[in-house]
């Protein structure tokens, strides 16, 4: 059965981290959240002023973040010495587990920066493992050539077999950039929640820089002319609790999480 794209929203201007100035797609008022993914932000400007605060040291618990960097450079660096710079066309999937504390720097004063992250949650038995990192540059994701289009393969993998760079997240998620001018055919398994954003052009009439969220089925056939990202991931169907920068099951779990970091135990 075919997925038809069943609410198109633009997501709402927002401000998080050091004044970055960015589009809050899900976990706004008007969606706020789409199981398993809790949020999704797109920053995009060329004026420094909109992003060079950046997102000083801040923790994490409970969830998955996903940077995919489209324009511009981010630095990251966290508490357990791990760091590195996101360059454009490269993805960090962080699963902040039990607990990191980061930030998340432009690596730039001056150009164009356009990336999104998205938050993906963790089942209740996976949120407190060792926080683990896959992060891959531009060159090593791999990108399939169809006959109406490109499509870099960030997780999941393709009708044609074309398997994602990151492997083995919690929630099997499909992570696609897909380049159309015709008609994009992809399996999204039963139980997979999933959405297109439409970053340039027009796709499945979801107009540019929108969200059209799939309703149920097994497949979608999505036709026009633009790039847009294909997302969708198992639902876990858990209790949600968020408290900020946690994401647990309960509230007496987000305390535990609050009192953790208050306490230097992250
Ligand atoms: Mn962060």
């Amino acid at each position: 059965m075919q997925r038809e794209i069943i609410k198109t929203i633009r997501g709402v201007a927002a401000a998080d981290g050091d004044g970055v100035r960015l589009t809050r797609i899900i976990g706004s008022a008007e969606l706020e959240m789409l199981d398993p993914f809790l949020l999704l932000d797109s920053f995009e400007s060329d004026n420094p002023n909109d992003y060079i605060g950046g997102f000083p040291e801040h923790p994490h618990r409970g969830f998955e973040t996903v940077t995919y960097m489209m324009a511009g450079k981010m630095r990251h660096r966290d508490n357990a010495g791990h760091k590195g710079v996101i360059e454009a066309g490269g993805v960090q999937w962080m699963t902040a587990g039990r607990g990191i504390l980061h930030s998340e720097m432009p690596e730039q004063e001056q150009g164009l920066l356009h990336g999104f992250q998205l938050w993906v949650n963790l089942p209740a038995k996976d949120k407190m493992l060792a926080p683990a990192y896959q992060e891959f540059a531009g060159d090593d994701i791999p990108l399939e050539a169809f006959a109406d289009g490109q499509v870099r393969v960030i997780s999941g993998q393709t009708e044609a077999g074309t398997v994602g760079a990151v492997k083995g997240t919690a929630t099997n998620p499909l992570y696609l950039d897909v380049t159309l001018h015709g008609t994009f055919r992809q399996e999204i398994p039963e139980g997979h929640n999933g959405f297109i954003y439409v970053i340039e052009g027009e796709v499945a009439g979801v107009p540019q820089k929108h969200i059209g969220v799939l309703g149920q089925g097994t497949r979608v056939a999505l036709s026009g002319t633009g790039r847009f990202l294909l997302i969708a991931g198992a639902r876990l169907d858990e209790p949600v609790a968020r408290g900020g920068p946690f994401v647990m099951n309960t509230r007496a779990e987000i305390l535990h999480a609050f009192d953790d970091y208050k306490s230097g135990r992250f």
